[in-house]
């Protein structure tokens, strides 16, 4: 069985893997049209901002080990066409420009996404720079050394971590955004108010609720940043306004949904039985709706990459779908997410309610405790937990996860009330601060 697997980061890395452990004679080859695989792009802030002294530590994985697994590893090599039809691919050899074309009997799409570029007059300025992958890693690590201020463009979870890893290396930083608010998708307007202060505190200017019109060269050789509403002169910009998947070469040959995701079934087929997706280059299953979404996360990457190998056959392990539960660190606040925000719901039609509040994560008699601001999205009729955030100088993150599990079983805010959580005053109370959530969404359901 000749298999073929289209580019090889995370989703491509962990399929290939998984393939050659459950399909020993498979004949695996991956094409990748980078230099390196594996490349952690969630660390690109921490190294921009010096806290990953060492980028090596970015990669899990390499050419070398793939190959003595199994694989046939070609590297620099990018896949030009396929053709779903007579089961080709054609790829060119970026070092020698050869063209081949080879047959496979599986096709493993695991291509990922692209940053989006919108068509903005002065976009295609070389300071203005996107950040994905490891050779942009590097152009910006290298850049931020000559440039005092650095602007970057849309304030979602990349961009909010790059504006907080710039403001700590002595840069001027700006933060535009088209939204009146910080990762608006993410969190209400009680968790970004703060966040936004954090910023202030650090120095970084937001420019929120204003969109980029274009881009000039300025006189002095900086970069003028003209939105609808102000100028922004600048050394260095920075694009961080979303993803978009990279399945162009499936165009007309699989089902895909309006932005060109991939629709799999729940064993990562896509409507052509031999070709797979995975990862940033396909639609996931979100629990909160039970509708496909496009949500291009590491976490969906690496399961859905496992679930090609153990499904290539024949359909063995369904996928569990994702709440998209994520995380993020600022100025020493941890701050996570997961499933649906009260916003989202409405905007999506689903009957919602919610409650936000602030409680201590453990007794005041401790020497020192922390707030805790949090917030529960729930059905009020079924009473369905469908989302929740968490915010404090105390490493909340797990609590996301938690939350997590609840949206992925169907729990109800009945049973986080009173599901088992182990208490010592060390960490929190007789009831956990996730019980006391609970219990305050339900204290409101009774009240209505
Ligand atoms: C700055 C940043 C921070 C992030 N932080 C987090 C985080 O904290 N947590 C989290 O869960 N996710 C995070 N993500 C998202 C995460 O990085 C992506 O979801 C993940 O990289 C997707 O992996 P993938 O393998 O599906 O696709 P990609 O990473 O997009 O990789 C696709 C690969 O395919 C190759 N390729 C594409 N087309 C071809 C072709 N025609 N021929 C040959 N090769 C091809 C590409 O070169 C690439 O190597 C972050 C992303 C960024 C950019």
């Amino acid at each position: 069985m000749k298999v073929t697997v289209i580019g090889c980061t995370h989703a491509g890395t962990f399929a290939i893997k998984q393939i050659l452990a459950d399909h020993p004679d498979a004949e695996v080859t991956v094409y990748e049209r980078n230099d390196n695989i594996s490349f952690l792009s969630c660390g690109i802030a921490l190294y921009l901002g010096g806290q990953v002294a060492d980028p090596q530590g970015l990669f899990y994985s390499n050419p070398e080990e793939l190959h003595e697994l199994g694989a046939d590893v070609q590297m620099n090599h990018n896949v030009l066409a396929v053709d779903a039809a007579h089961k080709t691919v054609t790829v060119e050899d970026l070092t020698t420009h050869e063209q081949t074309t080879t047959a496979y009997d599986k096709l493993v799409m695991t291509s990922g996404s692209w940053p989006i570029v919108p068509k903005i007059p002065g976009i295609d300025n070389a300071k203005v720079k996107l950040c994905k992958n490891w050779n942009h890693a590097q152009a910006l690590f290298e850049d931020a050394k000559d440039a005092k201020r650095i602007t970057v463009i849309g304030a979602g979870y990349i961009g909010a971590e790059l504006a907080e890893a710039y403001s700590t290396t002595g840069h001027d930083v700006t933060l535009i955004d088209a939204q009146d608010r910080v990762m608006p998708k993410y969190f209400d307007a009680q968790f970004t108010d703060t966040i936004e202060q954090d910023y202030r505190d650090h120095g970084v200017q937001l420019a929120l609720g204003e969109t980029v019109a274009n881009f000039e060269d300025a006189a002095d050789g900086s970069l003028t940043i003209n939105t609808d509403k102000g100028s922004y002169q600048t050394d260095l910009a920075i694009l961080c306004i979303g993803f978009r998947p990279n399945t162009g070469l499936l165009k007309g040959q699989v089902d895909m949904a309006p932005n060109g995701a991939i629709l799999t079934d729940d064993y990562m087929r896509s409507s052509n039985p031999d070709i797979f997706a995975a990862g940033d280059s396909a639609a996931v299953h979100y629990n909160p709706t039970h509708q496909s979404a496009y949500i291009p996360l590491a976490t969906n990457a690496v399961r859905q990459g496992i679930l090609v190998g153990k499904n290539l056959t024949q359909p063995t392990v369904k996928y569990l779908g994702t709440q998209s539960s994520s995380g993020l660190a600022l100025y020493g606040r941890t701050i996570v997410s997961t499933g649906l925000t009260l916003a989202a719901a409405n905007q999506q039609g689903i009957k919602a309610d919610q409650v936000i509040i602030t409680d201590n994560y453990r007794p005041e008699f401790m020497p020192t405790t922390e707030p805790v601001l949090m917030s529960l999205v729930f059905d009020p009729d079924t009473k369905r937990i469908l989302g929740g955030a968490l915010m404090s100088q105390y490493d909340v993150s797990q609590s996301a996860n938690t939350l997590s599990v609840c949206i992925q079983n169907n729990n109800t805010i009945d049973d986080l009330a009173m599901v088992d959580m182990l208490f010592q005053p060390n960490f929190d109370r007789p009831f956990n601060y996730l019980n006391i959530l609970a219990q305050a969404a339900q204290a409101k359901v009774a009240q209505a």
